[in-house]
């Protein structure tokens, strides 16, 4: 029986094991990818809604690992948030995105994603700045977006931070708005230059009475706050037709380009791709 019960105990716990192990790999793994070259940033424009024309990007982490190949950042970002490898992470996007922008031959802005842990770490506003003056990249074309779960862990420290980053004229934005919490208070108390929609509201805008209702409001909360919104996952003409009728400020979706290496926009940037 203590043979039976041993051997059960071992059918189970190697695989939750197995499971762990991998999380714990791949965090390690995390740790030395920027140092062995395997991280970029991929780039969505963002659409202004009346001209049609891009007016900026969104820089996405992805992280090419050399055996299992791409890694969702879905996957990878929280991970990062819970070893603590964000911090890094995250100030090589960020000083990689400034970098970048600060070569464009349009003034065009550059929209960094900011976690929870960097922006309550104590060090945030310093990399900020010093991305800034190391890149030489204007404050004003730098916007950070935030979501209010990142904010609600300690709302006078995120807000004493993101009004810090206002000084120096950088733009903040709200992002995935609609899926947190108590927007509603957030949205008055804290600095916001723009609202974006999350996309989970944005499909099938078109046909989706409800949906419709949601964005419709958020647009005319946008209006009462004088704060412009975008619109994220468009994806179809008649989804970006409801929010050019609805007057929304911006858009961005696989409608008008997916994530991908700067290169691939180089008209828009002008700068000239690899030769
Ligand atoms: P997010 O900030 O909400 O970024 C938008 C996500 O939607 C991106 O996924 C983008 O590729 C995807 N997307 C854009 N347009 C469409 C569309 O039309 N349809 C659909 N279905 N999806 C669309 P991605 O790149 O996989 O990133 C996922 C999330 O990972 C991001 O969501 C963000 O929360 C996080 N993330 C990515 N890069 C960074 C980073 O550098 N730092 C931090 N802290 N988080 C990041
Ligand atoms: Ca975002
Ligand atoms: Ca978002
Ligand atoms: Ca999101």
């Amino acid at each position: 029986a203590k043979h039976e019960g041993r051997g059960r105990c071992c059918v189970f716990e190697p695989a939750m094991s197995a499971e762990l192990h991998d999380r714990r790999l791949l965090e390690h793994e995390l740790r030395g990818a920027i140092g062995r070259g395997e991280l970029a940033l991929a780039f969505q424009p963002q659409m202004d809604v009346a001209s049609g024309a891009i007016v900026g990007f969104e820089a996405l982490a992805r992280w090419s690992h050399p055996i299992r190949g791409p890694v969702s950042p879905a996957l990878f970002i929280p991970l990062a948030e819970e070893s603590g490898a964000i911090l890094e992470i995250g100030e090589w996007v960020l000083r990689h995105a400034c970098l970048e922008a600060a070569g464009w031959a349009s003034p065009l802005t550059i929209a960094v994603n900011v976690s929870a842990v960097q922006l309550h770490s104590t060090s945030f506003w310093d990399q900020v700045h010093r991305a800034l003056f190391e890149t030489g990249l204007p404050a004003a074309r730098l916007e950070l977006e935030v979501t209010e779960t990142a904010l609600i862990r300690d709302l006078p420290r995120a807000l004493n931070t993101l009004r810090r980053l206002k000084a120096l004229g950088v733009r903040i934005a709200m992002d995935d708005f609609g899926t947190g919490y108590s927007s509603l208070s957030n949205l008055r108390a804290f600095p916001f230059d723009k609202i974006k929609i999350d996309a989970s509201f944005v499909k099938s805008v078109d046909g989706n009475p409800q949906a419709a209702a949601i964005v419709r409001s958020v647009l005319g909360l946008g209006r009462g706050l004088g704060l412009p919104v975008l619109a994220e996952g468009v994806e179809t003409e008649a989804e970006m037709t409801f929010l050019r009728a609805e007057n929304c400020a911006g858009a961005q979706g696989y409608l008008f380009g997916r994530p991908g290496p700067i290169e691939s926009f180089a008209s828009v940037t002008g700068l000239a791709g690899a030769p």
